[in-house]
């Protein structure tokens, strides 16, 4: 029998609704959603990469990632320590609105019983809504009581340390007084009882912190491997180079910078192995990679601390030191390579990967998020225009463009005590980028206007109860 018409037409028909089914099926099916990486370091300075200008330190891996992806200039964490930058990273709003931030306490403690609030959306839970495998490795420090640990959060995984590597401290020497002594210092892990932990249950205590940084990295492979056949999302918060420093011991004695040195280049490693891992997979070109620092660098630790380069003060300040983090975004054959100067924040997390997941924003809340992918993906600029510096349940700073005014500062050194301004210290930070010049006086127009733009955004915000205050009862 031949094919007749009738034939012809039914088979052309079944060809079209075929394509149309595959078509639709690749369109609104997962694998069109691309993985998402976020690699996020502790303490780690805006001068502490050779792709930032630090002259001594190698970091081959990040370089070359800086390369092929983009290198952020201008980009922001919402709070100079750890557990309010991280709550901003997760939720994609100031921590004055999510509970994670204090006039009491500057981080959570292992005394502490609050956490992130459970009604707050993570990246995790997003990401998860969207169909997203999730898992995190490293450090958590937005509550370690297990209503709080990432498992309740929106992660399918957890593996690593709830809060800083410093904390438990049992004894031993004061680390700063035996940096002072032999800036050789390598510290006991014995003294850092800190537990580390597989889901909501503690493996090890004293976590071996000589390992870490290696064991973070085998996870992390053995997670992108795991659920290479669908989308995931990976956070991976290595506890370095935070204070005490660790290293595997093939690094240590390496560095033309000391200890310092060998830790962010075992750090530089690990991002090799992930970037390698997911050459080897093939899924480079279907996954993006952010890479960035909680805060500054910890300068009252001296040589053990890092440098934020030629940015004025660091960790727990908000100086630019203290806030500006270096950042990497990657996606080979998606992403336009480049350095730019646009502003970005941790924040603007949230609304970025809600879109490229074709995810849903959290609704009825505040954000504080930018979408970043006309930047990353094009050549728009970027939508966020200023940043507000909070720290202590203070708003310090604000900057729109390039002008920064500070309202009230903390003392260059980190923790130092707070410093009530007689009047707003004015600094243009992209010619002074190092925060050296007061313009106030020169310019009262910029002055009237960024006190306009604090008044507006503190009129914004309804404070959420302290959650990082409350104690465990004795
Ligand atoms: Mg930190």
């Amino acid at each position: 029998m031949g094919w007749n018409f009738r034939m012809w037409s039914a088979a052309w028909l079944q060809m079209v609704c075929l394509s149309i089914a595959v078509c639709s099926g690749w369109v609104q099916g997962q694998d069109t959603k691309p993985n998402i990486i976020v690699i996020f370091c502790d303490d780690l300075g805006w001068g502490d990469l050779g792709c930032f200008g630090n002259p001594v330190i190698r970091t081959p891996n990040l370089d070359r990632m800086a390369s092929e992806g983009q290198k952020w200039t201008q980009f922001y964490v919402a709070a100079p320590v750890c557990t309010p930058s991280r709550a901003a990273l997760m939720t994609g709003r100031y921590p004055i609105r999510n509970g994670m931030t204090s006039a009491k306490r500057a981080v959570l403690f292992p005394d502490s019983a609050g956490g992130l609030p459970s009604d707050e959306i993570t990246l995790a839970e997003m990401l998860k809504d969207a169909g997203y495998a999730t898992g995190m490795v490293g450090k958590w420090h937005l509550g370690h009581l297990p209503q709080y640990l990432p498992t309740a959060q929106g992660f399918d995984s957890y593996f690593g340390i709830p809060y800083s590597n410093d904390m438990d401290k049992t004894g031993g020497p004061g680390y700063l007084a035996e940096v002072r002594k032999d800036p050789s210092y390598y510290p006991q892990i014995e003294h850092y009882q800190v537990p580390l932990m597989r889901n909501t249950q503690i493996i090890e205590r004293p976590a071996d912190q000589n390992t870490l940084t290696r064991r973070y990295t085998e996870e992390a492979v053995g997670f992108i491997e795991q659920n290479a056949g669908r989308p995931f999302f990976l956070y991976l918060a290595h506890s370095m180079p935070h204070i005490p420093l660790f290293a595997s011991k093939q690094f240590r004695g390496k560095s033309l910078r000391g200890l310092y040195g060998d830790v962010v280049e075992e750090l530089d490693t690990s991002v090799g192995v992930v970037l390698d891992t997911l050459r080897e997979l093939k899924l480079d070109r279907k996954t993006l990679v952010v890479f960035s620092s909680d805060n500054g660098p910890w300068l009252s630790f001296e040589t053990h601390g890092g440098s934020a380069g030629p940015l004025r003060a660091g960790k727990g300040t908000t100086f630019e030191g203290g806030m500006r983090v270096p950042t990497l975004f990657w996606w080979p054959g998606k992403i336009q390579p480049g350095t730019k100067k646009d502003l970005g924040s941790t924040l603007d997390l949230m609304a970025t990967f809600t879109a490229i997941a074709g995810g849903e924003l959290p609704e009825n809340r505040k954000l504080d998020s930018y979408d970043l992918s006309g930047v990353l993906f094009g050549d728009q600029e970027s939508p966020r225009q200023e940043m507000f510096y909070w720290t202590n349940a203070q708003l310090h700073a604000v900057r729109r463009g390039p002008w920064k005014l500070h309202l009230r500062l903390r003392e260059a050194v980190n923790y130092g005590k707070e410093v009530e301004l007689a009047k707003p210290e004015l600094y243009h930070v992209e010619q002074d980028i190092s925060e050296k010049y007061n313009l106030a006086d020169k310019r009262p127009q910029s002055v009237e206007n960024l006190l306009k733009l604090a008044d507006e955004h503190l009129l914004d915000i309804d404070p959420h109860d302290d959650m990082l205050a409350i104690p465990i009862p004795k």
